[in-house]
């Protein structure tokens, strides 16, 4: 058996973190780049606590709060802008994976003056200054993965800025998610479900990495009941969180594959959350495998018989039309296919016209 794993990120679980190791933040820097969303982190008190544990700590900070979803590497320079200019020494980003994607992105902006938009996608590998990650939503795992995925007006595309960005620190309360509108609970549990299959469906899945995988599953046979039946208790929101973070350790060992990549075309181009771009792909997908084995021991640790059981889970909470033709379904798969980083993860052969395949039938059900 041989395998590398690394976790370099710090992980802070439960209530109160914030605040019960504020200290914490002091062994970071002085002066902090607080990146958000623009309204959800002032409402869900992940904002106040984080302003408190500075203000205890006597620690600066300047805020930014205009990342959209899917952020661009326009607003990425407007944010790194301010923080040059105010000389903060860490980011902390707070929100669901667009602030906390961008927040990494600028980290890396603030520490190489000379790098921009026009230029990040040519250079090497390049360092950043600290940043602490506070994420509000269930899905992303972007707290404890090296990645941050932006937009690019330029390419027409998102895309990982290509650079590798731990947070040093993740301070991750559930209670933040208290009140996450449910189409938003259901569209970001997906993607932390996508993240275990594709992760754990993987060229590069480990024995450590699948006790992630196996240990998530475990936790989304509880959580999918409870999407379900809507009951979105406290130790519901545990429970997802949990299962995101998990998600997001082991795609940081192995990535993602087939519906990740297929799924960023349909939210550049049809607008779908990121989520759901990769939910509406995965039966498909699972289907498309010619060996079985390991989906059997997923479905087997959720509870579930057989593919279909998975499916019936997948019907009741996405319901989504999307307006697509078989020239678009052409292009993206031919984008798609071109992109060997994600091929290469798939653990089977796969043809242009499996991809083609895959898109169609998840998308032209009728
Ligand atoms: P998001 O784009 O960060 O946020 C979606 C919406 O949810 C926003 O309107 C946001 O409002 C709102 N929101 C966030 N937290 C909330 C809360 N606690 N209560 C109420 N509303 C809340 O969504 P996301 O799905 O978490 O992140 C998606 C992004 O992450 C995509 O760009 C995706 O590519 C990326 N991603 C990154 C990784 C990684 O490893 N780095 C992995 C998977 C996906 P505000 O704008 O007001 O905050
Ligand atoms: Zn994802």
């Amino acid at each position: 058996m041989e395998f590398k794993y690394s976790m370099p990120t710090e992980i802070h679980f439960g209530e109160d973190v914030i605040l019960k190791n504020k200290e914490v933040f002091s062994a970071i820097g002085s002066k902090a780049l607080i990146v958000t969303g623009r309204s959800s982190a002032k409402k869900n008190g992940s904002y106040d606590d984080v302003k408190k544990a500075l203000s205890k700590t006597g620690i600066e900070y300047v805020l930014f709060d205009e990342v959209e979803e899917n952020p661009s590497l326009e607003t990425i320079e407007k944010g790194s802008d301010i923080g040059k200019k105010n000389h903060v020494d860490f980011v902390i980003g707070i929100g669901g994976g667009s602030p906390m994607d961008a927040a990494k992105a600028m980290a890396v902006f603030i520490k190489n003056p000379k790098i921009n938009k026009e230029n990040i996608f040519r250079t090497g590998k390049l360092e950043s200054i600290p940043m602490v990650a506070v994420p509000t939503t269930s899905g992303t795992g972007s707290e404890v993965t090296q990645y941050s995925i932006v937009t690019s007006t330029k390419e027409k595309t998102k895309k990982n800025l290509g650079q590798s960005i731990f947070p040093r620190v993740a301070f991750i309360d559930s209670r933040y998610t208290f009140n996450l509108p449910y189409d938003i609970t259901v569209n970001t549990a997906i993607d932390a479900f996508t993240h275990l299959v594709e992760g754990y469906l993987n060229t590069n899945s480990t024995f450590m990495s699948d006790i992630y995988g196996e240990k998530g599953f475990e936790l989304f046979k509880y959580c999918f009941e409870k999407l379900i039946s809507k009951e979105l208790t406290q130790e519901f929101r545990n429970k997802v969180m949990m299962a995101s973070v998990m998600g997001g350790i082991q795609i940081a060992q192995n990535g993602t594959s087939l519906p990740h990549g297929m799924g960023y075309p349909l939210t550049y181009f049809k607008g779908l959350p990121h989520g759901l771009a990769n939910g509406v792909l995965t039966i498909e997908y699972l289907k498309s495998f010619k060996n079985q084995t390991k989906i059997e021991r997923m479905l087997n640790i959720m509870g579930y018989s057989h593919l279909g059981e998975l499916e019936a889970v997948f019907n009741s909470l996405i319901d989504v039309r999307v307006d697509i033709t078989v020239e678009e379904i052409n292009e993206y798969s031919k984008s798609f296919f071109s992109n060997k980083s994600k091929l290469k993860n798939h653990t089977e052969e796969v043809s242009l016209e499996d991809i083609v395949r895959i898109y169609s039938k998840s998308l032209h059900k009728d």
